[in-house]
């Protein structure tokens, strides 16, 4: 990815953790946690201390959920004992606070398969082919997994990840390219000064005047176009230029409804996120108006050992709140203790004085 000043927060939140991105081997965990959302970090938290070690698996590439993809500058202001507090700085609050912890997080991850083993425990994997041997899961998957929103026009879906890309996985196959790019936010704008050095040329589409990215990235941009090193237009996509079956440009639409040809070997579109609830619904947990139906003393799932936290399940009085979501870790952290060690006595301990969850958090009393 370019460089980003929000980026470079998460970056340096994170390296604290280890990162995966493939493995043969089952990875086996006491738990695993599907969504890094505040309510998931929050789980990690919860386990961590009562000794349970956790991996975590969200399909962003950074941690946060909704707080650190739909509203990272916004102020929270109902988080117990923060009267204010941004959305972002609310993730790097619970990356800072799980860091004893030492849960493993794979980022950019989608998970999509599941089974319960004969065993009782389960199996997981991505879509990128990391698979987990789980004791306990706990989906944590908010509104569902961040999906890009695509292009819409015809004959598109052809051509995506390919010739039309909503994620830049391999930027230097780009150099040397015709190059149209599809949106105003940070995405489009960081992608657009990346690349106008490497590309053959490019052009920047966005369907308004005004930027959502940061003034600063708009600024540069708007001085690039100013210089001659790349076209900018307010239009819409309209449809694809096409010939023996490759990608050959894309007509877009001007708000006067002329319609302009533009050359282009790849398209690129970043026109956001939005969450789907994806491979979850299919995985035959008890499903109520797509969240996963639970009881409010575990958080159980209708499959033993398959936890849901936070704005994926719903009950008889369900609040999308944060701080449900994080009453919820709570009480899911002693079922899922209970789940895997059956026979081990459990009392309340307070991190004041408890000794072991001291250590457990490397503080002394
Ligand atoms: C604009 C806005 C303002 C808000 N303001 C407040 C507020 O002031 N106070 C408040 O309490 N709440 C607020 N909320 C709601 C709050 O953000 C949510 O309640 C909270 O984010 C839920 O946390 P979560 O961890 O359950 O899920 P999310 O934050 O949605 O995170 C879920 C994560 O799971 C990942 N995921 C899903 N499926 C998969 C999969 N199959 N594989 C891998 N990863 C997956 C997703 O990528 C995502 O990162 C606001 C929401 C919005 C949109």
């Amino acid at each position: 990815m370019p460089p980003r000043c929000r980026l470079h927060a998460k970056v340096t939140a994170l390296s604290q953790f280890a990162s995966t991105s493939g493995a043969a081997a089952p990875i086996s965990t006491e738990a695993l946690i599907i969504g890094a959302g505040p309510c998931g970090l929050f789980q990690v938290f919860e386990l961590g201390l009562l000794g349970i070690s956790a991996h975590v698996v969200d399909s962003l590439q950074h941690p946060g959920g909704q707080c650190a993809e739909l509203y990272p500058d916004k102020p929270i202001y109902d988080i117990p004992a923060l009267p204010v507090c941004g959305a972002q700085e609310l993730v790097d609050r619970l990356l800072q606070q799980i860091k004893p912890f030492k849960a493993q997080l794979h980022l950019g991850q989608e998970v999509v398969e599941f089974a319960r083993r004969d065993s009782g425990r389960f199996h997981l994997a991505t879509a990128g082919g990391v698979s987990f041997d789980a004791g306990a899961v706990v989906i944590a998957a908010g509104l569902g997994s961040f999906q890009p929103r695509r292009i819409g026009i015809e004959g598109a879906q052809a051509f995506e990840g390919s010739a039309i890309q909503y994620r830049i996985r391999n930027a230097a196959e780009l150099a040397g390219r015709h190059l149209v790019i599809f949106g105003g936010g940070d995405s489009a704008l960081d992608w657009t000064l990346e690349l106008l050095s490497k590309a053959a040329s490019l052009t920047l589409v966005h369907r308004r005047k005004e930027f959502r990215a940061a003034p600063a990235s708009v600024g540069r941009m708007q001085q690039a176009v100013a210089a001659g090193n790349m076209r900018l237009f307010e239009a819409l996509p309209h449809s694809l230029l096409t010939a023996d079956g490759a990608l050959r440009g894309v007509n877009i639409r001007a708000p006067d409804g002329a319609v302009h040809a533009l050359p282009a070997d790849r398209l690129l579109v970043f026109f956001g996120l939005h969450p789907k609830l994806g491979p979850i619904a299919d995985w035959g947990l008890a499903l109520e108006r797509k969240a996963l139906t639970v009881d409010t003393e575990k958080f159980q799932t209708s499959v033993p050992g398959v936890f849901a936290i936070g704005d994926i399940n719903t009950y008889p009085g369900k609040k999308k709140l944060i701080l449900s979501g994080f009453h919820e870790a709570a009480l899911a952290a002693f079922a899922i203790q209970h789940h895997l060690y059956p026979q081990k006595k459990q009392f309340l301990q307070y991190t004041t004085t408890s000794p072991v969850m001291q250590q457990r958090l490397g503080v002394t009393g």
